[in-house]
């Protein structure tokens, strides 16, 4: 895409209202813009990045079975008061009156919604297991939403939702379902504690959360240094400088963001209501139900908090806007310009037509100073400088922005470095 043609801008300052590194970055880079306290919008440089979380949020959930569906946000009061949550999450849901006077609510999370249509598939045995998951807008009138992508009160979430026929059935899934969250944040380059937390209202056993070492979490995890054992400090039965009763090492604390968490939910929204089934012998009984949810908004957010410098993001190559940030620097003069204009867009074309994601700059009236700061305030993993310089050299300048060191590269070596051997999304 060329820049002169992105629907943003950077900004050299951070808006005054925010705190969070995140929210900082992001609105600075362009990547978002900020409606009010807890809501963002998503412009193409964010959504760009957004979709690539997604994507591979999306492969893992249909690698373990997962099919996906659309349910809606807004809802009838009825439908919450099967399980008294119309009540009980009335602090945080945002509930009002429509025209007709009806009650109605923005989902806050969808286990009432699809234990209501599950009682229209699940009969038998035979409808078991089912795993369905979405990737969908929630509302939460969340009061402190200082975080900002981190915490919004509009904001992403991919919820799965498993049905079973017992608990068995219900652990081997929760098991494969860690496994697809593991292999989900390491592909997004964010390094989490899988964490013991409480089971909630749900269930007396532990649920676990997926948590992000960083300052900017408002979660407390305590963890062993060697096996990596972890505790929410809101349950913990371990202190900090402890020993780790699972092998021995040092019980360390440290403030992390939860970025996904899964809980086993047993039967209390089938039971709530009456999702059930007919086993081989006709008899009734209650489907055992899991959930399993991330924020991608928010893992969008940890991975700006996790990698960034005093200059701007570094994003992990898997979830970047653009694989390449292709600079052009015209100069002043015609022909100088003219040499650097066509050998830039040749450079462009061609990574295009080898599927690699390229950012232009191309802006004609940009100091080369304030593309730089540009460069490196959005972060694209592999930045190519076209100039008068290189292209006397017959060459490009290729920096990576996580490395600080700048190298010339012929346009073979460039190629060979630049194009991915296994092709890329977006
Ligand atoms: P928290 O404890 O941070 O409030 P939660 O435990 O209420 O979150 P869940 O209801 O389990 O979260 O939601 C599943 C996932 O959705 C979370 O792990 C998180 O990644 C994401 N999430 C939850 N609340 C928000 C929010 N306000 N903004 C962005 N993402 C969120
Ligand atoms: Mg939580």
């Amino acid at each position: 895409m060329r820049q002169s043609e992105l629907f943003g801008g950077t900004m050299r300052e951070a808006p005054k209202d925010e705190v969070a590194v995140n929210a900082k970055l992001l609105e600075r880079g362009g990547f978002v813009h900020k409606t009010m306290a807890g809501v963002y919008d998503w412009l193409p440089l964010g959504l760009r990045v957004l979709n690539n979380v997604n994507a591979i949020i999306r492969e893992e959930m249909n690698a373990i079975g997962g099919v996906e569906v659309f349910l809606s946000a807004l809802q009838p009061k009825e439908r919450w008061e099967k399980t008294a949550r119309w009540e009980v999450l009335a602090d945080i849901m945002y509930q009002f009156k429509d025209h007709s006077g009806r009650d109605v609510g923005l989902a806050v999370t969808h286990e009432e919604a699809v234990s209501e249509i599950a009682t229209r598939f699940i009969h038998s045995y035979k409808d078991l297991p089912r795993f369905i998951y979405q990737i969908q807008t929630k509302f939460r009138d969340e009061p402190r939403a200082k975080s900002g992508v981190i915490r919004g009160r509009e904001f992403l979430m991919k919820d799965l939702y498993s049905f079973h026929r017992d608990e068995a059935d219900l652990e081997k899934f929760y098991a494969k379902a860690d496994k697809a969250y593991r292999r989900i944040f390491t592909r997004c380059g964010v390094d989490v504690l899988v964490t013991e937390a409480s089971g909630g209202t749900f269930t007396k056993n532990f649920s676990h959360e997926y948590q992000a070492v960083s300052e900017a979490g408002e979660d407390f995890t305590l963890s062993c240094e060697k096996c990596r054992y972890a505790q929410n400090k809101e349950i913990s039965t371990i202190t900090e400088g402890e020993t780790c009763p699972k092998c021995g090492g040092v019980i360390r604390g440290a403030k992390t963001i939860e970025v996904g968490n899964i809980f086993k939910l047993g039967t209390k929204f089938s039971e709530a209501f009456g999702v059930s089934y007919a086993d081989e012998t006709g008899e009734r009984r209650p489907v055992f139900m899991g959930c399993y949810g991330i924020g991608p908004g928010r893992l969008v957010g940890t991975v700006a908090e996790v990698n960034h410098d005093e200059r701007g993001l570094i994003w992990p190559e898997a979830v970047a806007p653009f694989r390449v940030h292709l600079v052009a620097l015209f100069g002043k003069e015609k022909s100088v310009r003219q040499k650097v204009v066509r050998e830039a867009d040749r450079l462009y074309e061609k990574l295009l037509a080898k599927g690699v994601a390229v950012l232009y700059d191309e802006r004609g009236e940009t100091s080369a100073g304030e593309k730089f700061a540009d460069a490196d305030l959005l972060g694209i993993p592999w930045r190519v400088v076209v100039s008068e310089k290189t292209c006397a050299a017959h060459a490009f300048e290729v920096k990576r922005r996580s490395v600080a060191k700048v190298t010339m590269m012929s346009w073979d070596v460039l190629m060979k470095k630049i194009v991915p051997t296994t092709r890329r999304r977006g």
